[in-house]
């Protein structure tokens, strides 16, 4: 899908609102706070901002983001968990502005992490800011996915493979899927227009991964840390923009 000036402009408002979420819920991130506490936030602005939440109710996700602690990967349904001194956790922010779709995640240690959790979370930012570096029209979608590989491979870190990004715009969930690994193949050139979210998952051990019984919470099956950052981009003829920042 290529987007239009008009389109992208309205995607940059949704991207607006997901980047004050992001911020209210970092500042809020300290130990004794419940991972509850930081969907509440997040509905404040959505409602502050008249936007919309894309995750609430997304298949009967029960909350307006994604809180996902330690050997979570994605998918952490807010609740009752207190964050400790030495977590790290993963928050995925989203909203939706005149029927147009923002979706950003970050990781974030709380209080003193490990070196090990430092790391991770480090490697895991730059791999995505490093593919979006590569996001111009003529490359390929899965010369994203290489660059976040090859970076994180050369640390001893492994990639998630089974959940990927995709492309965003009315829904916000679109083709194309946006791998963080070389699946094998160049894929579809990028085009000025394409609109992607795209979102490295990085363990520590294997990319393993399995889901917990309340049917969302994915989790590392060998137990190690996983970080995840992403940010909704529209490639322009200028290049690559952010536009969850
Ligand atoms: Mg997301
Ligand atoms: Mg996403």
């Amino acid at each position: 899908m290529r987007r239009n000036s008009d389109e992208i402009a309205k995607m940059r408002k949704a991207g607006k609102v997901v980047a004050e979420i992001k911020d209210r819920t970092r500042e809020m991130v300290k130990p004794g706070i419940t991972t509850l506490d930081l969907d509440k936030v997040s509905r404040e602005v959505l409602e502050k901002r008249s936007a919309k939440s894309n995750f609430l109710n997304y298949h009967g996700f029960p909350a307006t983001i994604c809180t996902s602690p330690n050997s979570m990967i994605v998918h952490g349904i807010p609740g009752s968990y207190r964050l400790e001194e030495g977590d790290i956790i993963s928050i995925d922010c989203g909203a939706i502005v005149d029927g147009y779709h923002g979706d950003s995640a970050f990781t974030v240690g709380v209080g003193t992490i490990s070196k090990v959790a430092q790391h991770l979370i480090s490697v895991t930012e730059r791999s995505l800011m490093a593919a979006i570096d590569v996001m111009f029209e003529g490359n390929r979608i899965h010369d994203i996915g290489r660059v976040v590989q090859s970076i994180v491979e050369a640390e001893g870190f492994s990639v998630v493979r089974e959940y990927v990004g995709h492309g965003i715009g009315t829904s916000m969930h679109e083709a194309p899927s946006v791998p963080n690994y070389w699946p094998g193949n160049a894929g579809p050139k990028l085009k000025v227009g394409n609109v992607l979210a795209v979102e490295p998952m990085v363990n520590v051990g294997g990319s393993e991964t399995v889901t917990l019984e309340d049917g969302w919470s994915v989790v590392t099956a060998d137990g190690s840390l996983s970080a995840h950052f992403e940010h909704t981009i529209a490639i322009l003829e200028s290049g690559p923009e952010v536009l969850t920042i």
